[in-house]
């Protein structure tokens, strides 16, 4: 795939997935690079949110699933860890921004005090850092203690950004972050995750080519068998993908002509 000489931050390997007897995603195997964005694409229902949940074991919280395979994450499968200390290592921006009907600040100091933190100093800290690594701070440091409600929605998804970076994930999972934003909100979402990339490693499903094309390093493409169950068509180079891809039907995606 044309990472090799990059870090693998997550690795996964023959995943398969079910819902009940419904099997969601079939024989996934794919490398995730550390501090690069990564893009899923593919036809709606073909299991992108079902893949990127399952980073951070989301989908057990909401339906009754089994899985087979491998999600190694330094040497040790996701699979197999607790699930809480896993979400600290894994943040989670999601399509509807979706702030606590809560202040500011203390949207943001929820998961840091959730974890244990009590010291105020700190915690200013840790806001103010979130809050500016999330491009928020210049327009929100006169009011935190406003609620996180009365944002823009542009706003509201950079208060979730910085709400998930606020715990100091490794890794931020995105499922459509700006599916619900204005062009101006989503170009300064895609500004923000490549600043974010220095540090975290990013992983954002999209089914907007342009902002694949545009924000992400590397894209997997995603597509459906008969029996609807999700399977992985090409993973490359996000150029690559955009300009040459190995598969017709990559092309075919792409240029719009199904999905
Ligand atoms: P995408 O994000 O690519 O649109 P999803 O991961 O949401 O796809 O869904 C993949 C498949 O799994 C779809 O067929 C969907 O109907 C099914 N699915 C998603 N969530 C659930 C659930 N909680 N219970 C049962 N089936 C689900
Ligand atoms: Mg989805």
């Amino acid at each position: 795939m044309g990472s090799e000489s990059l870090k693998v931050q997550i690795s996964v390997k023959n995943f398969n997935f079910f819902y009940g007897k419904f099997q969601a995603l079939r024989e996934i195997n794919l490398n995730i690079p550390d501090r690069q964005i990564t893009a899923i694409i593919g036809p709606s229902g073909c299991g992108k949110s079902t893949f990127i949940r399952s980073f951070n074991r989301m989908n057990e919280l909401i339906a009754s699933v089994s899985m087979q395979g491998e999600i190694i994450l330094d040497s040790e499968n996701i699979l197999e860890l607790d699930p809480v200390s896993l979400r600290k290592r894994i943040g989670m921006v999601f399509q509807r921004p979706n702030p606590f009907p809560k202040s500011i600040y203390e949207n943001v100091a929820f998961g840091p005090r959730a974890h244990g933190m009590k010291n105020k100093v700190q915690l200013d800290e840790i806001v103010e850092k979130s809050l500016k690594e999330a491009f928020l701070w210049d327009e929100v440091k006169d009011e935190l203690t406003k609620s996180g409600l009365s944002l823009s929605g542009g706003q509201q998804q950079r208060l979730c950004i910085a709400r998930a970076l606020a715990i100091e994930p490794e890794i931020i999972l995105m499922d459509e972050p700006a599916s619900a934003l204005d062009p101006f909100a989503t170009l300064k979402i895609e500004e923000l995750m490549q600043d974010l990339k220095e540090k975290y490693t990013i992983v954002i499903v999209t089914h907007n080519m342009q902002q694949a094309a545009r924000a992400s390093d590397y894209t997997a493409f995603f597509n459906m068998g008969p029996d609807r169950a999700g399977y992985l068509v090409e993973h490359d180079i996000t150029q690559k993908i955009f300009t040459n891809p190995k598969e017709k039907l990559t092309e075919d995606y792409i240029s719009g002509r199904f999905g």
